[in-house]
């Protein structure tokens, strides 16, 4: 029997030593999945890209039935900003980022929807969807996922309601998804100990349809307090039984779980056997 690829689970993982270094990286630690930064996550500027080392890479992760990548936006961009020039800056680098992902068709791109920095949540929101309609084109492979935030200052994103609307306004919605962060929408309020009623909330809201990827992360602080503090597994609020029950979630499978746990490479090693260990393959429903 060749080993069960059902539950896609890593990890973030630098890109310092180039795109197919990471997919080693991620076998050598038990992942089949993992995300990573398009470049400096502060700063904007982006190694030029290697097309053999992106083959390469590609090649990995069809021969190891990887699940969908991701990568990851820096998370400086401010697409709700009120300055004119902050937000071209974020379109033209979220744009560069999507040409990139064209070397690796059909994975992932997650960013921070914004901040609205004093203008309010509909300005915000109406900002962030007029960054999106300028950013997504038909002929794209990659999906653009939107990550439930904390809630920390004035961040766009803290609720189901806020990622909706920012959907709805989007005309290529076909090309937008959303990634839920555990610690994130933990501090935001809902509470993932009551898993099936957040889900189902997220549902009527959303819909799990629309639901491509997952940050599995503890939370340093309790519920609700917006601080956005990740914990390792089993080492914040959130607990490693609850996080456990999300990745067997019948609704949740053949979905990526990435962990963004404060780890060194050993340390997401670990957390990874811990959780392929309380998989326990449930039927899709
Ligand atoms: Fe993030
Ligand atoms: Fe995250
Ligand atoms: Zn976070």
């Amino acid at each position: 029997m060749p080993p069960c690829n059902c539950l896609y689970l890593g990890c973030h993982l630098s890109s310092s030593k180039g795109w197919e270094a990471m997919g080693k990286t991620a076998l050598a630690i038990g992942a089949n999945t993992f995300q990573f930064f398009t470049r400096n996550p502060r700063g904007s500027q982006a190694k030029p890209l290697d097309p053999q080392d992106a083959l390469n890479l590609r090649q990995l992760l069809t021969e190891n039935q990887f699940g969908p990548i991701i990568a990851h936006a820096p998370y400086t961009l401010n697409p709700a900003s009120a300055d004119a020039n902050t937000r071209d800056f974020a379109l033209q680098t979220m744009a560069d980022d999507l040409a990139r992902m064209e070397y690796l068709p059909g994975n992932l791109y997650n960013f921070h929807p914004g901040s609205h920095v004093g203008q309010g949540v509909p300005a915000g929101i109406q900002l962030i969807t007029q960054t999106l309609n300028h950013l997504l084109t038909p002929a794209q492979t990659t999906t653009v996922l939107l990550e439930t935030m904390a809630g920390k200052g004035s961040e766009i994103g803290r609720s189901f309601d806020e990622l909706k609307q920012i959907l709805d306004g989007v005309q290529l919605n076909g090309k937008l998804g959303i990634c839920l962060d555990t610690c994130h929408v933990h501090d935001a309020g809902y509470s993932l100990a009551v898993l099936d009623g957040t889900l189902n909330e997220f549902d009527k809201q959303i819909g799990l349809r629309h639901l491509k990827a997952v940050h599995l992360n503890d939370s340093l602080n309790p519920r609700g307090a917006h601080k956005d503090r990740h914990a390792c597994i089993g080492k914040g609020e959130i607990g490693t039984n609850t996080l456990a029950r999300l990745i067997n979630h019948p609704a949740l499978q053949k979905i990526p779980f990435c962990l963004e746990t404060p780890n060194d490479l050993p340390g997401y090693a670990r957390e990874i056997a811990l959780l392929r260990g309380l998989y326990r393959a449930p039927a899709r429903p």
